[in-house]
């Protein structure tokens, strides 16, 4: 880490941190321990949030993961409608 990086929130003060989330340098009074990792204290909000809620995260996580498959069926009908004009042109 940059040694002369002051904190995000008090540029008087050293940071001694970075957000795991944001990046943001942060000093002690500003970082906050989550699940191991340190955050700034707005992330730490938000990161919180999100494991109080599971079923939104849940379903953040499904619409990922469900995203490589949505474009492999497009470029498959893609290809199909290529394939059915080639031969019907040929
Ligand atoms: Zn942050
Ligand atoms: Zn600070």
């Amino acid at each position: 880490m940059d040694v002369n990086a002051a904190c995000y929130n008090h540029p008087d003060r050293p940071a001694t941190n970075g957000c795991w989330r944001c990046q943001q340098f942060i000093c002690n009074d500003c970082s906050t321990t989550l699940f191991g990792k340190t955050y700034c204290k707005k992330c730490a909000g938000e990161v919180s949030k999100i494991s109080h809620n599971p079923d939104k995260s849940n379903l953040l996580q499904r619409e990922i993961n469900s995203r490589p498959l949505m474009v492999a069926i497009i470029i498959i009908t893609i290809l199909i409608a290529a394939v059915e004009i080639y031969i019907m042109t040929r």
